[in-house]
């Protein structure tokens, strides 16, 4: 790319949590196909983040295309209030089929932090219609839910980006992280912080709000389902509602269509994004059960406040569609166990390595902590020479690579991580993000 483009970036354009008089360099991508980046210099890469979680089926996928060139012939865009369409019915349909049961009635919305804010919204003015107004939500220590005001305020007060708004935010509850990971032997007990906080405050609260089994951009960490399944009993015994942010784990990621599954629970409100499109637009859902809509919807309000511009984007439906639908005879749970047994037989090995801390690997996701923080724009460098596309952060190498990935190209990924960790010199002067 002509260096005047790179410098007119550099100078005016943000890049995410990134600064602005000394960024880390941004390189240019002119195309991407299936799990490769082609850069402007020709170099291509292998894809080893999905585009953050989204990009399940690889790039510029035909079917995905065609759904979206289909749609754009018809309408790129018309405003929800007062209309309706196929592309989102049919996408609803879908939703409401595919997530777990009683998951019944669905907001559409632009982002994965808007579908945060619209379910602590919706539960807030649930509580609200019930006449008992209350206003503190319990999440998890080390969770992650966004970068918007609400979602800022229930992800994690210490370790997050977030701490530097800790004045200007509503004070929630927090649980401590979560010890048992998934894998390991439950013991009883596990669970005593969280139902302790639950039956001291109950009163006071809305909702739990967590990410189920994994935790994403807060720590990586997969905890064990039967902490999922007790939260689960724990808010119906204490009648707060269960909110599962799935941004991150929907669609297969985990090995099962959405980490719920793996504790057989139902939430009470599920928030999907990411790769709801096969990364290929932006659009979030929110689906909540009959009850909480129709309690939302008998309150004084007489409906849910909240309707973006966007909402329900034809062509954003279409491509969510078309994704789903290519998910739809299930052939990606042999991929995600193949990514799976890759990840292990390549990450696992390098626990004995002086610079790592742990390895965890659940489905198509694969985490290396490291005991130093990560050089990152260094590392970052040397991974484009080597051909990979993997952005550590913090302590974190981590994979997550498109489900179409063939054994080669993971290869590649897994070579390129365990050659790093013999380099000192990424592990000694960290940069920001
Ligand atoms: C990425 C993410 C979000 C925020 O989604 P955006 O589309 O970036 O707003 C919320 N929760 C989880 C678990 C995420 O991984």
């Amino acid at each position: 790319m002509h260096i005047d483009y790179l410098m007119f970036d550099r100078y005016h354009i943000w890049h995410p949590y990134t600064s602005m008089t000394n960024p880390l360099p941004s390189y240019p991508v002119i195309s991407a196909l299936g799990y490769e980046l082609i850069l402007s210099n020709g170099r291509r890469l292998v894809d080893g983040m999905s585009s953050w979680w989204a990009a399940i089926h690889g790039y510029n996928h035909p079917v995905i295309n065609q759904a979206m060139n289909d749609q754009i012939s018809r309408m790129s865009h018309v405003m929800f209030g007062g209309i309706t369409h196929y592309p989102a019915i049919e996408l609803c349909q879908r939703l409401v089929a595919l997530t777990p049961s009683g998951l019944d009635c669905v907001f559409l919305s632009d982002s994965g932090s808007v579908a945060v804010e619209v379910a602590m919204k919706m539960a807030l003015q649930y509580w609200q219609a019930r006449g008992k107004p209350r206003h503190k939500f319990l999440a998890l220590r080390q969770g992650y839910h966004g970068d918007t005001f609400g979602a800022m305020s229930v992800s994690d007060p210490d370790n997050s980006m977030h701490q530097l708004y800790q004045d200007y935010l509503p004070k929630h509850l927090f649980v401590n992280s979560l010890q048992r990971r998934f894998g390991e032997i439950w013991r009883d007990g596990d669970e005593l912080e969280l139902s302790r906080i639950i039956a001291a405050n109950h009163a006071y609260l809305t909702a739990v709000i967590l990410e189920p089994i994994v935790q994403g951009a807060g720590g990586m960490y997969f905890y064990h389902p039967n902490y999922l399944k007790i939260a689960r009993k724990l808010c119906d015994q204490y009648e707060l509602l269960l909110i599962a942010d799935e941004i991150a784990t929907g669609f297969g990621r985990t090995g099962e269509w959405f980490a719920c599954n793996h504790a057989g629970i139902s939430p009470d409100i599920i928030c999907l994004g990411k790769a709801l499109t096969g990364g290929t637009m932006t659009l979030s859902a929110t689906l909540t059960c009959r009850n909480v809509a129709e309690t939302i919807s008998k309150g004084d309000a007489g409906c849910f406040m909240h309707g973006p511009t966007f909402m329900g984007n034809p062509l954003a439906c279409a491509a969510a569609n078309a994704s789903i639908s290519l998910l739809e005879d299930e052939s990606w749970r042999t991929r995600v166990d193949t990514i799976a047994t890759q990840l292990r037989t390549g990450l696992l090995p390098l626990v004995n390595n002086k610079h790592v801390r742990d390895v965890r690997i659940l489905g198509a996701i694969g985490v290396v902590e490291t005991k130093l923080p990560i050089a990152i724009s260094a590392l970052q460098s040397w991974f484009v020479n080597q051909g990979v596309w993997i952005r550590p952060f913090s302590r974190y190498i981590y994979l997550m690579p498109p489900y179409i990935i063939d054994s080669e190209a993971m290869q590649r990924l897994l070579c390129a991580i365990s050659s790093a960790l013999n380099c000192e010199k990424f592990f000694v002067t960290p940069d920001k993000y």
